[in-house]
């Protein structure tokens, strides 16, 4: 799968991107992320990539000459350019259709879909996905209705820039690439997922322990040293189900998959 990031600051990524499970995925070869730095299509001498806000008001937005620029230069060419804006509004009037071969371009956004589980592994689908990440005030809204399929946000607060959101969105969409994570199975029994065993489906995982049996005058539940891998699997289905009603009430609403 790749990325391509549109940013201001391409050095932000450098380790994050290049570590632990991450940095062997691209490695391997199974993410590949390259970066296009917004500045190299600035205007003038110094440049700009931003200006002031029509109508007033503080802060700066990205303008729109600037994206198109960028992404002309990713897609090499304005035909592409021609292309993607219309994919954007056939993903727009009907958001639920397959993934297509056209790069898929995300803008990191408070104002966008909040990110979970499901919206990580629906992305996932997609070969190519185009991150764009905004500073300041954001982005000329005109370059979002033509050039992004979809925004995502990370949550509920304003971070400074999208370059966080970005490096938390290729997170969580590569768990979901085969081979990433090493064994499939893992990601399929952690939190949130629909079908985890032992769990209740969608909801929070069980507690989990490991060695020494006893440390600062806690043990390990007596059921789990037991071997009885029926009573381990019941103790643990009601762990998460408590543990879901309590911390996470919203989410015992979810029904297992059929
Ligand atoms: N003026 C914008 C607003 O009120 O909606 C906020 C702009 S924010 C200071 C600058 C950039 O940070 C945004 O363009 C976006 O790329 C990124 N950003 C901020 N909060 C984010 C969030 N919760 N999720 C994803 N990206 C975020």
């Amino acid at each position: 799968m790749r990325f391509s990031i549109l940013t201001l600051f391409p050095e932000y990524f450098q380790s994050a991107l290049s570590s632990s499970i991450l940095g062997r995925a691209h490695t391997s070869g199974l993410l590949t992320t390259d970066f296009v730095n917004l500045r190299d299509f600035g205007e003038g001498k110094y440049r700009a990539v931003d200006d002031k806000p029509y109508g007033g008001g503080a802060g700066m937005l990205l303008m729109p000459t600037v994206l198109e620029r960028a992404l002309s230069h990713l897609l090499s060419g304005p035909e592409r350019l021609d292309q993607l804006e219309a994919d954007v509004a056939a993903f727009k009037s009907d958001p639920s259709r397959e993934a297509g071969t056209i790069p898929h371009v995300v803008y990191l956004s408070p104002q966008g879909r909040r990110l979970d589980a499901a919206a990580a592994r629906r992305l996932s689908r997609y070969q190519y996905l185009i991150l764009l990440c905004g500073h300041y005030e954001g982005v000329d809204e005109r370059a979002v209705d033509s050039f992004v399929h979809e925004e995502v946000s990370l949550g509920d607060y304003i971070l400074t820039g999208g370059e966080p959101a970005a490096v938390v969105l290729v997170d969580a969409i590569a768990r979901f690439v085969p081979g990433v994570v090493g064994e499939m199975s893992s990601v399929q029994s952690d939190t949130f997922e629909a079908d985890a065993p032992d769990m209740v489906s969608g909801g929070l995982k069980f507690p989990m322990y490991t060695r020494p049996a006893e440390w600062r005058g806690r043990a390990v539940p007596d059921v789990l040293l037991s071997g009885n891998h029926a009573e381990i699997a019941k103790w643990r289905k009601g762990q998460s189900e408590a543990r879901t009603a309590v911390r996470r009430p919203d989410l015992s609403a979810i029904k297992p998959k059929a």
